[in-house]
């Protein structure tokens, strides 16, 4: 980080800045020019807030050099993250395919979407137990129920679960019957949240991008979770809001590289709620597979136009079966296991 004084600073100006930032823990370099004068902070700026320095009089302005995340930033941590869901691996080569419905509406569905994903080669199963539903007058999920179907379909099947979790209330719940753990799309700056699930979750979380998160927002809501002593995150571009309104969102297929480049965590693509149209899941996926995804999360029912959430976005079992068929070549093409 570097503070760049105004002309009108002084010697005293320039000490009282200073001391205030090495008392924080951090040396100072000091660069005395014709016209400005400039402090460089050497040290972890992360712990910095830039505009607690900025309202300081002498200050004209103060410049980031480095990422303001230290724990999910691959500077400090080059190689790849592999996180392990329940026996599978994500991240370094290893897809994460993960399918079911948008919400789990009963023993006979969940159990049954279960099977046929498996047989198509999903790796782990995934149900809405708790639905963040836009209208209070939607289905809002079966709540604890659901979790206990879920761990039905596991039994039958083996493949961990992964579902969301919207209140804290619920940590001790997650704890003993989730595999991973997801935060959606609208809590993604719940921070009161973030900070307990960082504390109290054992599991590994799948983090979902803000509707309009920048990708520093959504990786220093990750850096939450992790600073708060979880470091088990995937993070999931799931479509973002733009101008466009023929497709539910538009799926951000650019954040997979700068993820990347960021970050050493995993990332997967969540087609289904990107376009909200089932004929987009499969496009979108293979593109995501073929762009360096570290796997696919995808809405799959048994009758989706019975389905009481998101059924226009759900792929039926055989069209999902097709797909996962596209993917496994994709994926030796490109080096990865599915
Ligand atoms: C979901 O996965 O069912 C869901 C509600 O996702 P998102 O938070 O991406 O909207
Ligand atoms: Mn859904």
């Amino acid at each position: 980080m570097i503070v760049v004084l105004k002309q009108t600073a002084k010697k005293e100006d320039i000490e009282r800045l200073t001391s205030q930032i090495e008392k924080q823990g951090l040396k100072t370099s000091i660069v005395i020019g014709t016209d400005q004068t400039i402090i460089g902070l050497i040290g972890d700026t992360t712990i910095i807030d830039p505009k607690t320095i900025e309202v300081d009089e002498a200050v004209d302005h103060v410049m980031r050099v480095s990422e303001p995340y230290k724990l999910a930033n691959r500077v400090f941590h080059p190689e790849d993250t592999i996180i392990n869901v329940g026996g599978v691996k994500i991240g370094g080569g290893y897809l994460g395919l993960i399918a079911g419905p948008c919400s789990v509406e009963s023993k006979e569905q969940i159990i049954e979407v279960a099977k046929s994903v498996k047989a198509s080669g999903a790796n782990i199963l995934r149900g809405g137990a708790f639905k963040p539903r836009t209208s209070p007058y939607s289905f809002q999920g079966m709540g604890e129920t659901a979790l206990d179907l879920l761990l039905a379909a596991k039994a039958e099947t083996g493949l961990p679960i992964c579902t969301e979790l919207m209140d804290a209330e619920y940590i001790p719940l997650f704890n003993e019957k989730v595999d991973l753990v997801q935060i959606g799309t609208r809590n993604m700056q719940n921070y009161s949240l973030l900070k307990k699930v960082g504390q109290e979750i054992k599991k590994p979380i799948l983090l979902k991008r803000g509707l309009a998160s920048t990708y520093e927002e959504w990786i220093m809501a990750a850096e939450y979770i992790m600073a708060n002593g979880n470091p088990n995150v995937i993070l999931c571009e799931r479509g973002i809001r733009t101008y466009e309104t023929y497709t539910r969102n538009t799926l951000d297929i650019q954040a997979i590289p700068v993820i990347k480049k960021l970050t050493h965590l995993p990332i997967i693509i969540d087609p289904s709620h990107a376009g909200g149209k089932w004929w987009l899941v499969s496009p979108m996926a293979k593109a995501s597979i073929a762009a360096g995804c570290d796997g696919l999360m995808i809405e799959v029912h048994n009758d989706p136009e019975k389905a009481l959430s998101d059924g226009p976005q759900s792929l039926r079992p055989d069209k999902y079966a097709s797909l996962m068929q596209d993917i496994k070549k994709i994926a030796t093409i490109f080096g990865k296991k599915s």
